[in-house]
């Protein structure tokens, strides 16, 4: 990545669980079963999967642009090809497009990107890769003696999604009040764009997302809270590999008012072509 290094923001802090949380094993809640665990790390303590964390991010920034746009330009659906703000013909044509004309990487990328939605831009698609990197979240060495809970599920029905009476299966949390290491990097990242991550960042800080399952029932929710958030822009970047060089404090505010631009322009856009 440093062949094209613009810029990297370090994010450190803790996770801390306000509520039990249950991040499980592969199956959902509604399986039927008994004792379904949490997953786990090599020693047996439990961790929340920085693949968790990022997806509960990207809904999250997701559903507040899907609040002012329908355009899959600014926000698709990753998960459904005919939603995408790129689909798999359209990759291909620009693939061919690329071999015939032998466009160089940066042209081809430019081209790419002017079609990538704002949230593949950031989180990545198949095609383009995130710029956020979310480590695995592990639970603070000394703060755990594996104390697991159990709570009742009822087993549903999966054909019916009825409860199965009297059918009660065990599921594992993890308590409240278990603490997690959290350390995220972003690199190359846009001013909009880090203010647009911000805007998630900021929820998890008030404690308004959940992870995991069983949300339903008032499980899931964590608190987010940074220690540090340094940047290191491109001019800093043998200092930043060769000397004690951290960086310089995020600069929030400034990445907020950039994204922030950066809708209102999107949004006169839509207002001119609705008035045209
Ligand atoms: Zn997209």
């Amino acid at each position: 990545m440093f062949d094209k290094f613009q810029s990297r923001l370090n994010l450190k802090g803790k996770v801390e669980t306000q509520t039990a949380i249950r991040v499980g094993a592969g199956r959902s809640t509604a399986v039927v079963g008994s004792d379904l665990p949490v997953v786990r790390d090599a020693a047996g303590a439990p961790y929340i999967p920085g693949s968790s964390f990022k997806g509960v991010l990207r809904s999250y920034i997701e559903s507040i642009l899907r609040s002012f746009t329908k355009d899959i330009n600014v926000v698709c659906n990753p998960t459904n090809n005919d939603e995408q703000c790129i689909k798999r013909e359209k990759l291909k044509k620009l693939r061919d497009k690329r071999d015939d004309n032998k466009w160089n990487d940066d042209k081809y990328t430019a081209k790419l990107l002017s079609k990538t939605c704002w949230v593949c831009q950031l989180f990545g698609s198949l095609w383009y890769a995130s710029k956020l990197q979310i480590r695995d979240l592990y639970v603070e060495e000394d703060q755990w003696f594996g104390q697991y809970q159990h709570r009742d599920g009822v087993a549903i029905d999966r054909d019916t999604e009825t409860s199965v009476t009297g059918h009660l299966y065990d599921f594992e949390v993890v308590p409240a009040g278990t603490p997690f290491e959290f350390q995220a990097i972003v690199d190359n990242a846009k001013d909009w764009q880090l203010g647009m991550l911000y805007l998630g960042i900021s929820a998890f800080e008030k404690g308004d997302l959940t992870i995991g399952g069983a949300s339903s029932r008032g499980l899931g929710v964590i608190k987010l809270s940074l220690n540090a958030a340094d940047y290191i822009n491109r001019k800093k970047i043998m200092e930043y590999l060769t000397e004690d060089y951290t960086g310089e404090k995020a600069n929030w505010d400034a990445w907020v008012q950039a994204f922030k631009d950066k809708v209102k322009t999107q949004l006169e856009e839509i207002d001119a072509q609705t008035d045209g």
